[in-house]
């Protein structure tokens, strides 16, 4: 019985009901114009350049962010260099306290931050805040943890910072992907010249502030925006010692082709096309719901998504029909509202990419399946969630990563034949088992080519575990020890 205001609304009698909407109450403020986080301070960029920043649900410009020019790159790097022996030589449990700061912050502001990088981004609020921030706290209080046991981190060695860390990242996890970034190389005693991308630098800036708010001394963080163009100005810079990438594989060769012949340290985490395995014996319920979250999380938007579906033949019409049904419920819609599951593709260019490669799996042959046919909003970026069957693995949309809410769906019979399916691509960032026998996922996990394996589960993530990638997926891992030891020398 469904009562009013009970917050579902009943649409027809009988048992058609949806949620009723649930709008986000808070208003951000947003600043017409950023400048860059300088030497602890916000300054106007010596380009003279600014780009806009756009709500992707909307097509609202939400703000105006400088682009950072080689004066500028120029400028935060001798910020950066000249803070870190201070940093470097401050007591370990002085450092800690400033990591544990930041991490209580941001818990504090989760609110206001979610709002924000929903509002650029296009990711559903309910991930925002109940996904990625919470996370990003957990990294910075997992790596204070960190700042005075790097002996015991490192045993029998005498760990060292590296010195400046330049930072690169990319616009699925923006403020994930900063704590990533600048907690353990801050907790080994770096400082950091770090820029965001291009269309998401609205939550690194507002960490700006909270850095100012907890006084970090200056020069420690330097926040410089801009696109591509800055990115390999920091990647050129003799004076940073260590670059720590996360993007696409194309960027990645490029940059490491640009540190080659350098002393620089170099990590990097790249695209992926992971496999997800359900067995014949697997709980299906949760296997498909592992399934769905697998890709449509973040609209795909997702390094490690689960974007080939392997499923043993005996099942897979079973598999099929029950994600078709599964995938109608879909809500996709308006990223602030709390109930959205599936929101807005980040940009006009990735919503094109992703519509090349739909149409290319219609071209080759594929069936789709659609989460609905209702239409889709007038403006913003959109994409229905959806899946293919009928796939061959020589088939684009098996092969490429397409970093969209586009499923590819193919099956199996033997182990043997999931491992070579699994296996057969450049990629080897992270793969899903699901089956209800161990010694067939210890089996399958020691054979998977992939950084990371989760069994009966995906997209789980903890700041003591390291994920990076093989292959084309990249090296260097990031979480826990392995990360730990990208920052610092022995
Ligand atoms: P991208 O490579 O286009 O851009 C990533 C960042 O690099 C941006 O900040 C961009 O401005 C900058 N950049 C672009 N060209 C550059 C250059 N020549 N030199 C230096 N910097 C440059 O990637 P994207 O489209 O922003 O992100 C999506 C990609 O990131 C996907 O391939 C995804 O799989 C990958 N990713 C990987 C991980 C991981 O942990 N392995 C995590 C998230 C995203």
């Amino acid at each position: 019985m469904i009562e009013e205001n009970s917050g579902l609304h009943a649409e027809a009698a009988g048992t058609e009901w949806s949620y009723a909407p649930a709008p986000e109450s808070l208003k951000v403020e947003i600043a017409e114009k950023y400048g860059l986080f300088i030497n602890g301070r916000f300054v106007a960029p010596k380009s003279h350049k600014y780009f806009p920043t756009i709500n992707p649900a909307s097509e609202e410009t939400l703000s105006q962010i400088a682009e950072a020019g080689g004066r500028d790159v120029e400028a935060a790097v001798a910020a950066a260099k000249a803070a870190q022996p201070a940093w470097a030589r401050l007591k370990p449990t002085e450092r800690a306290k400033f990591l544990f700061r930041i991490a209580r912050r941001i818990q504090e502001r989760t609110n206001e931050l979610a709002v924000l990088e929903t509002m650029d981004n296009g990711k559903p609020i309910a991930e925002s805040r109940n996904v990625d921030l919470p996370l990003v706290a957990q990294h910075f209080f997992y790596h204070a943890g960190w700042c005075d046991k790097l002996k015991y981190a490192f045993p029998g060695r005498d760990p060292k910072p590296l010195g400046v860390c330049g930072q690169i990242i990319p616009w699925n996890f923006p403020l994930l992907m900063m704590a990533w970034k600048l907690a353990p190389a801050l907790a080994c005693g770096n400082t950091c010249v770090i820029k965001p991308a291009e269309t998401t630098s609205l939550t690194a800036l507002r960490l700006a502030e909270i850095f100012r708010e907890i006084d970090l001394p200056p020069g420690v963080v330097n926040i410089v925006t801009g696109a591509g163009a800055t990115g390999q100005m920091i990647v050129r810079h003799k004076a940073v010692n260590k670059i720590a990438f996360t993007g696409s594989t194309e960027v990645g060769k490029q940059i490491a082709a640009a540190c080659a012949d350098t002393d620089k340290r170099l990590t990097l985490e790249l695209g992926g096309k992971s496999p997800h395995i359900i067995f014949e014996n697997a709980a299906l319920d949760q296997a498909i719901e592992g399934a769905i979250t697998g890709i449509y999380f973040n609209q795909g938007h997702v390094c490690c998504a689960g974007s080939r579906l392997l499923v043993q033949e005996s099942i897979l019409d079973e598999v099929v029909s029950r994600l078709r049904e599964r995938i109608k419920s879909l809500r996709m819609g308006d990223p602030l509202d709390k109930n959205t599951d599936v929101g807005a593709i980040n940009s006009a260019e990735q919503l094109a990419t992703v519509r090349y490669y739909i149409e290319s799996g219609l071209e080759e042959g594929a069936s789709i399946i659609n989460s609905s046919d209702e239409p889709l909003p007038e403006r913003g970026y959109w994409c229905r969630p959806c899946f293919f069957t009928d796939v061959q693995p020589s088939q684009l949309i098996a092969r490429e990563e397409i970093f969209g809410p586009v499923l590819a769906v193919m099956s199996f019979r033997t182990p043997e034949e999931a491992i070579s399916k699994a296996n057969n691509t450049p990629y080897g960032l992270a793969a899903g088992i699901w089956t209800d026998k161990g010694s067939k996922m210890f089996e399958m996990a020691k054979r998977l080519k992939a950084g990371v394996v989760w069994c009966n589960g995906y997209n789980l993530f903890d700041p003591a575990s390291p994920f990076g990638g093989y292959k084309e997926s990249g090296f260097g891992r990031e979480g826990g020890l392995q990360g730990l030891s990208a920052y610092v020398r022995m």
